[in-house]
């Protein structure tokens, strides 16, 4: 979906889940052009993807419709075009397949056609830990402008993906215990704080379920998805970071959160609480940090991958941190 172009090529992630029709593309296309006006960087809106289901497939599986899927992709897109990027079941081994693709076919190299790439040809340093870690700073700035520090503070992250992960690392860096993560099937609970390199073995390297941090952790607590409450939603927390999908957090969940005296709920997904969520965190003056600002750091990065791509440069991971947290102390 092909949504705005009027400050910049169309620009958005692929998606790739069985639960993706074009009414899901839409609505995050529609997103996509606000967040990424808000970035203050020159970029469209845009996004796409398919339901095709990674989960359970080989990397020659992947790649074989990475391949497939670019070489109808490439009539589209372009780095003055439309650039896609990441989401949810696309990351850096899925945006690799299909770069080599899109190079196949226009025996050419355009760096900027899509970002999220590794940084071995052409992407950006801490572009993987920024839609995380710009979450994390967009909190910081909304707390610390209603008198409130994050150091000491407890947290719940529902999901274990890109943005989860990162979120996990930067609340950590910054003094937040991160009590329980959680995936499709369920949600791990860590009294002693989570520990984020168990679950990235688990999540980056094995491409495995969340359940097995217990076959490490044996102390934690597996809590399986039942009900119309994710029981991650049950355990007491300061902080509530939604990083998972859209529709996560309904008014049931929300009247519980309140109920534990939730100060605050981040939205590192896109649209991870439903409307009634929102109003009734409003009305019981839980800060909300909107989806559409507090995870905008993921594509702000983006552009920064492509203004490196334009001038043949790569930056610092410390520059482009830094860049990145001017941009979320400026949305906020
Ligand atoms: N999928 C991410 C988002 O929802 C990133 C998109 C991009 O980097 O283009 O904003």
């Amino acid at each position: 979906v092909q949504f705005n172009s009027v400050i910049g090529p169309y620009k958005g992630g692929l998606r790739f889940h069985p639960s993706v029709n074009l009414s899901i593309i839409k609505f995050l296309g529609f997103e996509q052009i606000f967040k990424n006006a808000l970035t203050g960087l020159p970029i469209g809106g845009g996004k796409g993807g398919s339901d095709f289901d990674p989960k359970g497939k080989s990397d020659n599986e992947i790649m074989r419709f990475c391949q497939s899927f670019m070489t109808e992709l490439y009539r589209h897109i372009g780095q003055d075009v439309d650039v896609p990027a990441g989401d949810i079941g696309v990351g850096g081994r899925e945006i690799g397949y299909l770069f080599g693709q899109y190079k196949r076919i226009r025996n050419a190299y355009e760096g900027g056609v899509l970002t999220g790439k590794a940084v071995g040809y052409g992407g950006s340093l801490a572009r993987k830990e920024a839609t995380g870690y710009g979450l994390t700073f967009y909190m910081r700035e909304m707390l610390k402008a209603n008198n409130i520090t994050l150091e000491g503070k407890t947290a719940i992250i529902s999901g274990s993906g890109n943005v989860a992960i990162y979120a996990c690392e930067k609340a950590q860096q910054m003094g937040i215990k991160v009590l329980a993560m959680s995936d499709s099937s369920g949600c791990v609970f860590d009294e002693n704080g989570i520990n984020l390199d168990v679950i990235k073995d688990i999540k980056e390297v094995r491409r495995g379920r969340i359940k097995e941090y217990l076959n490490i952790v044996q102390s934690a607590k597996y809590m399986e998805n039942t009900g119309n409450i994710p029981p991650i939603y049950s355990i007491k927390a300061d902080i509530i970071l939604p990083c998972a999908t859209q529709n996560d957090i309904t008014i049931e969940s929300a009247k519980v959160l309140v109920e534990n005296g939730t100060i605050a709920v981040g939205e590192g997904a896109n649209m991870p609480c439903t409307n009634e969520a929102i109003q009734y965190f409003q009305e019981h003056n839980v800060l909300l940090a909107p989806g559409k600002a507090a995870n905008a750091g993921g594509v702000a990065t983006s552009a920064l991958e492509m203004s490196q791509n334009s001038i043949r440069a790569s930056w610092t991971f410390e520059e482009v941190d830094k860049k990145l947290e001017n941009i979320m102390i400026n949305i906020t």
